[in-house]
């Protein structure tokens, strides 16, 4: 399970202090698709970041899985965020200079999963995401759908128990956002991963839950 008490956390800016989240409490039950809602501002990527130990709230505490993230050493975080953790963000953040599945395996390798392996993963991974023909390619060869798509199974390459996604369907057309989701949902189920996702979008929050509602920091409501 993954729970959140008391989180809250402000930044500092040209705008004097901004409270991003205030006093959140919830809880996500392993294997849920959560979705986390809200205007742009309202505080959704500081809540999955605070989720996945990117961000240090200032006040509260996450416990994933039973651990408390932000008491483990800086060390020890990065090594619960490498093994558990899978991200997605809003333009994938592939790396320019890797092949796609090179992306793909970059977690693998973090990982010290290598050799016969490594490969077969990669393999499966692109038939999933039905892009074998662009195995070779570079980031910039792909179309928006197709980088999220690869985003999708490296997040997922290492079998994380936690998948993050920060409006992972944003710069995506209607279509082909519902078959990213798809894939991860398909992905996730296959492998018991959690999601949480941030996102505006209605059709993926009716069949979320929970769905977490956020407004100026605040949790308007969590539906069960
Ligand atoms: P959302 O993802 O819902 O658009 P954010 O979590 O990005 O919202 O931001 C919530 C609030 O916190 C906003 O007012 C934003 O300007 C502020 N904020 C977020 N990150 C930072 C930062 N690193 N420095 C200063 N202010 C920030
Ligand atoms: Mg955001």
């Amino acid at each position: 399970m993954i729970q959140l008490s008391h989180i809250t956390k402000s930044f500092r800016s040209g705008r004097g202090q901004v409270k991003a989240l205030s006093d959140i409490s919830l809880s996500v039950d392993i294997g849920r698709f959560a979705a986390i809602e809200g205007v742009s501002g309202s505080g959704k990527s500081t809540l999955l970041y605070c989720i996945g130990g990117l961000e240090k709230p200032d006040r509260g505490e996450v416990r994933c899985f039973g651990t408390i993230i932000h008491r483990l050493t800086p060390s020890k975080l990065s090594l619960f965020q490498r093994r558990h953790l899978g991200f997605i963000f809003q333009r994938g953040n592939l790396l320019s200079y890797l092949t796609v599945a090179e992306n793909i395996g970059m977690p693998l390798t973090l990982n010290g999963i290598v050799g016969k392996v490594r490969d077969k993963r990669i393999e499966a991974l692109l038939s999933d995401i039905d892009l074998k023909s662009a195995t070779n390619a570079l980031p910039h060869e792909l179309s928006g759908g197709e980088t999220q798509r690869v985003s999708v199974a490296r997040a997922i390459a290492h079998r994380p128990r936690l998948l993050l996604a920060d409006e992972p369907t944003a710069n995506l057309d209607t279509s082909t956002g519902r078959r990213v989701v798809q894939l991860m949902r398909d992905l996730a189920k296959d492998h018991g991963c959690t999601i949480i996702m941030a996102t505006h979008d209605k059709e993926i929050t009716d069949t979320a839950e929970p769905v977490i509602g956020l407004k100026d920091g605040q949790l308007i409501r969590e539906e069960k």
